[in-house]
């Protein structure tokens, strides 16, 4: 008898899915090439971890139990000011940004999102500069602009966003570009502080198809990034753009994890178990989108998109 028997049924808690991730072998089964995930958070992708019966503390772990052996590095984004403190605030953890550097398969790029733009000051600026010195920091970003959510007023996030292209400019950084229902005041802010041969990584591209070929146009080394949105129904925008607009030499593969989980691999209603989160093992679940939007091999969008990754960050 179950111990909710004597609980009236209006009571009852559904129950509750176990959360679990996806097998290296559903991970390895589409493709065996070498890949990137070239925009994640893996840090968030262990902090949600914690609250799961699947907790994991440290990097390798993670990457010797759940991501297939075909992927080769990631980039790990540090956007939040907190995380440029990583190393002082939650040292030894990681929360720490210089136990991620020294992880061989993690490079970092770093820069204060326009969420937070609000809070940004000399002093951040300086744990920034700090990070972006370092070796295995290949990106200035991710910055830019968003007018989805406004977390940070509209005319703090452009002085923000001008202040760290600068930055990147001086110190010759190539950028990571969050834009969302911005369109045009990014296009504007881009084109004028800079120089157009930079090399430009625009993560989770979801705005329209107009835009992206503006962008494409005018910097001829700037890639768009294509995450597991792609694979859902409603990302009309994210596929047009694939189909008509992005050439083969200019996307790359991200995850943006923990966020967006491709939907193959979350489409298990019946199950008792739901996927926890995403994470870089998943890349070639958005490959084989890409694959089936551009009538190709998936294997010609791995080999494609590595070398793309080659061409943006020299990885
Ligand atoms: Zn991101």
């Amino acid at each position: 008898m179950s111990s909710n028997s004597q609980v009236p049924s209006s009571q009852q808690k559904p129950l509750e899915k176990k959360l679990t991730l996806p097998s290296r072998e559903t991970l390895s089964s589409l493709t065996s090439l070498p890949f990137v995930d070239t925009h994640t958070h893996l840090h968030y992708v262990l902090e949600r971890l914690q609250s799961t019966p699947l907790r994991i503390d440290d990097y390798s772990t993670l990457r010797n139990t759940h991501f297939p052996s075909n992927l080769e590095f990631c980039i790990n984004v540090l956007c939040d000011p907190e995380t440029f403190a990583g190393d002082t605030l939650f040292p030894n953890t990681f929360m720490d940004w210089r136990v991620q550097a020294s992880e061989p398969y993690i490079y970092l790029a770093a820069g204060v999102h326009p969420h937070n733009a609000k809070v940004y000051n000399d002093h951040i600026e300086s744990l920034l500069l700090t990070i972006l010195q370092h070796p295995k920091t290949v990106a200035l970003g991710e910055i830019g602009l968003d007018y989805h959510y406004d977390n940070s007023p509209r005319d703090v996030q452009k002085q923000i966003f001008i202040r760290q292209l600068k930055k990147a400019v001086e110190l010759d950084k190539p950028l990571v570009i969050h834009t969302r229902e911005a369109e045009q005041d990014t296009y504007d802010i881009l084109t004028t502080h800079v120089p157009p041969h930079w090399r430009i990584h625009v993560h989770c591209f979801t705005d329209s198809p107009e835009f992206a070929k503006r962008l494409i146009e005018f910097f001829p080394n700037l890639y768009i990034g294509i995450t597991g949105v792609v694979t859902f129904g409603s990302a009309k925008n994210t596929q047009n753009v694939l189909r008509d607009v992005v050439p083969k030499s200019r996307f790359l593969l991200e995850t943006d994890a923990p966020y967006m989980i491709p939907s193959k691999l979350n489409r298990n209603k019946k199950s008792n178990e739901k996927v926890a989160v995403c994470h870089s093992g998943m890349i070639p679940f958005i490959a084989q989108k890409i694959a089936e939007i551009k009538g190709v091999e998936i294997d010609e969008i791995m080999r494609l998109a590595r070398e793309n990754t080659r061409n943006m960050y020299g990885l």
